[in-house]
């Protein structure tokens, strides 16, 4: 847990700003570098001053007593890789991953896939967001998308254009969820933030995660309450995520259409699904119960994430 001496600066809704910093628990809203905005169980919002490389990041919750923020433990953690193959931490305590697509750009080979199980191997619910759907051409992604993963997760086809199927969105959010959207450049995850908060303000098609853009150069993240209910963290420039450290485990029990817990099911508990005796995945696949274009996308990223395992150990050797 780390700590940091605030210097308060509040500013209740209605009232005047006052200068002293309740105690009590909140919530990090948003994250300026050193200052981070902390909104109180008592709805009041303060500026806390915190060190550059605090740690702390929106959705973390926290504690301040005698002027003193503590960051309480967290329940998860998202993590996404940059261009360069930094790892950082983006949202704390999140409880849903929107993984964003598009019949154009269409979703690179394996990219739904990763990035539902890395979801779900950081604890969090994720549900599939087709968007452009007033564009002619996503009728056979739906249908596509929905045969393969409709089972698996939520799906929902909408427009950020045009606002259709938005409502269906708003009303999976107001149930109380947290989330953020990911998903490769260009399929509209700036234009769908904008639409569901109005008051973001993102500018659509601009962002670039190398120069930052807009309000990004200076406010990193910051947490959206939705006029219907639920939370949605603004982080556009959010493109790889689902390819940070998953691990063969990770992907043989969560790789979605295998059901609930194929390892259970399977007659070694390690078992990869690939060539093993008793395999529960592959007796699936015999009895035409899991299609075979699936299967093979899953043999597909496991020889990817044995392949990059492997790699990992031998550097380990080395070092
Ligand atoms: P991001 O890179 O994922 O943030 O995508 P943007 O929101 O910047 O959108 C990329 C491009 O797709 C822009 O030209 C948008 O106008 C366009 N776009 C976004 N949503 C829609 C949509 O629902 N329908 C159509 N036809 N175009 C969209
Ligand atoms: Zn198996």
């Amino acid at each position: 847990m780390s700590k940091s001496s605030p210097k308060a600066a509040c500013a209740p809704a209605s009232k005047a700003p006052s200068a002293h910093l309740p105690d009590g628990e909140g919530i990090i809203i948003a994250h300026h570098g050193i200052t981070v905005e902390v909104r109180f169980s008592s709805g009041e919002r303060c500026m806390v001053r915190v060190k550059r490389r605090s740690g702390h990041v929106v959705g973390d919750a926290v504690l301040v007593k005698d002027e003193v923020l503590e960051r309480l433990p967290r329940r998860t953690e998202l993590r996404r890789r940059d261009a360069m193959g930094g790892v950082h931490l983006v949202g704390a305590n999140l409880d849903v991953v929107g993984i964003v697509v598009s019949p154009a750009p269409p979703p690179p080979n394996g990219f739904i896939d990763q990035a539902i199980v890395a979801a779900r191997a950081a604890g969090l619910e994720p549900f599939l967001v087709v968007n452009k759907c007033d564009l002619e051409v996503s009728a056979d992604l739906v249908a596509a998308l929905s045969a393969a993963y409709a089972d698996s997760v939520e799906v929902f086809p909408l427009s950020a254009s045009t606002a259709a199927g938005l409502d269906e969105l708003r009303a999976f959010f107001a149930g109380g969820h947290r989330g953020a959207f990911v998903g490769t450049t260009g399929v509209g995850k700036s234009s769908l933030l904008n639409a569901l908060c109005p008051e973001i303000d993102l500018q659509v098609g601009t962002l670039n995660e190398h120069t930052g853009g807009g309000r990004h150069t200076t406010t990193v993240s910051t947490l959206h309450s939705l006029a219907a209910g639920g939370e949605l963290i603004d982080t556009p420039g959010f493109n790889d995520f689902g390819l940070v450290d998953i691990s063969v485990q990770e992907l043989s029990h969560y790789f979605p259409g295998f059901g609930q817990s194929p390892a259970e099911n399977c007659r070694f508990r390690n078992c990869r699904h690939r060539t093993e005796p008793g395999c529960a995945v592959s007796a699936l696949v015999a009895q035409g119960k899991l299609p075979a274009d699936r299967y093979a996308a899953y043999l597909e990223i496991l020889d990817e994430v044995e392949a990059s395992e492997a790699q990992a150990r031998s550097r380990g050797r080395k070092g």
